[in-house]
């Protein structure tokens, strides 16, 4: 029996890991919950999994959730903040974490999830990308077995030979190929792009997801940062990571070999495949993803990705190449110019602008401690809340 704590269990990766939980009560008890503010909808996830713990970001939103879990007669302990988010993650009672939290606020709690040695289902891009030297190290120093959730990374994972020792030379891997829909905007005239509704930028033609990382995937950072995470999971440089714009969505990314061959994995674009490959690795299990019919699909179509329309691909690009603090920077930017836009603050194609003054404003530092990046997180929010402002 695996004993799982789910960071961000109320998000779209969340709900999707208790569905795949849900089908196989004789192999995963679920120990602890976590959730920002939706406490009506974790409340109702505590009634159904009854985990040892549940938190929340305020004390307010605690006191709630007690209440909601009190009259349900649901004995889960309520905490509330980072601190015991960070708790959760390394407490002795969890074997595994499911690290999907949105954006920097996940990186503490997944470090936590690190250092303790878990085994690490890795849905926040954001913290590796931020942190990446800083993760690994952690990783390697516990021993923690770090598994990729997003599609493409999971996909790559399983296209690499099993003992893979992130060297792609000596494994004689010539690239890792990242597929990208290309998003809701691949074939819109450019030139309409400045009034495109937030509503319209998360309209993903083929996976459902949290707004933040529809936007991202509009704009398609989501690939940048994804370009960023490869890097540190596989240990490809920039020349060894290629984005292939694949709309279809069906071939979920690829490892070239230096014999010819290129390895793929196929499959509907559903996130509760690569969550039950990494909760039950090695083994698998049914996710409740119906299978592949190719002839249903039928046609499979790839081409370069056009960098003048996605600048912020080409940003994440410099960033990875910059390397310290620079994509620290880049994904505090980010964050912020992401949600200005969904607040209707600025305009879709600021969000790039914004970022790329950001970048060229601050100096970036060595990426030495969480303290330091931190500290480059808090500068770039604020330089592009001033920028916003301005
Ligand atoms: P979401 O917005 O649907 O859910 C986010 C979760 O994080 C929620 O449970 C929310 O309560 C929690 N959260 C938000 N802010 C928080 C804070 N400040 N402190 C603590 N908890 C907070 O997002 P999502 O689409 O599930 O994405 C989660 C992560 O997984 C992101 O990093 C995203 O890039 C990654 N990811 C998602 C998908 C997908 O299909 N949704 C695919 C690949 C990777
Ligand atoms: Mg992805």
């Amino acid at each position: 029996m695996q004993r799982i704590t789910i960071l961000g269990a109320t998000g779209s990766i969340g709900v999707s890991t208790l569905d795949v939980i849900a089908r196989h009560p004789d192999r995963y008890s679920v120990y602890a919950l976590t959730a920002h503010s939706r406490v009506e909808e974790l409340a109702a996830q505590c009634i159904q999994f009854r985990p040892a713990r549940a938190v929340v970001g305020s004390a307010a939103g605690a006191e709630q959730l007690a209440a909601l879990l009190r009259a349900a007669g649901c004995r889960t302990e309520v905490e509330w903040g980072e601190a015991a988010l960070c708790a959760v993650s390394a407490a002795a009672d969890t074997d595994a974490v499911m690290a999907a939290i949105v954006g920097a606020a996940g990186l503490a709690p997944t470090l936590a999830a690190a250092r303790a040695g878990k085994k690490v289902m890795l849905a926040n891009k954001e913290a590796l990308v931020m942190s990446g030297q800083l993760f690994m190290d952690a990783v390697a120093a516990s021993g923690a077995v770090l598994l990729p959730i997003d599609s493409e990374h999971n996909a790559i994972f399983q296209c690499l030979p099993q003992h893979y020792g992130r060297a792609p030379a000596a494994a004689g891997v010539t690239k890792v190929l990242l597929t990208a829909s290309g998003g809701p905007f691949l074939k819109r005239d450019v030139a309409t792009l400045e009034n495109v509704t937030p509503d319209e930028a998360c309209k993903h033609p083929k996976w459902v997801m949290g707004r933040k990382i529809s936007v991202d995937s509009a704009t398609m950072m989501n690939k940048g940062l994804e370009v960023i995470e490869a890097h540190w999971l596989f240990g490809a440089s920039a020349e060894q990571i290629e984005v292939v714009i694949h709309p279809q969505s069906v071939v979920h990314s690829m490892v070239s070999y230096n014999d010819g061959s290129v390895l793929a994995e196929l499959g509907n674009p559903d996130m509760r495949t690569p969550i039950a490959h990494a909760l039950a690795y090695p083994e698998r299990i049914a996710s409740g993803v119906a299978q592949l019919d190719l002839t249903q699909v039928g046609t499979l179509q790839f081409e370069k990705p056009d960098f003048a329309r996605f600048p912020c691909l080409a940003l994440a690009f410099d960033a990875l190449r910059a390397g310290g603090t620079a994509p620290a920077l880049l994904n505090a930017a980010n964050e912020v110019a992401v949600q200005a836009f969904l607040d209707e603050r600025i305009g879709f194609r600021r969000i790039d602008r914004v970022i790329a003054q950001v970048m060229d404003e601050l100096p970036h530092g060595a990426a030495s401690s969480i303290e330091a990046v931190m500290a480059q997180d808090a500068l770039a929010r604020s330089a592009a809340e001033r920028i916003i402002s301005g």
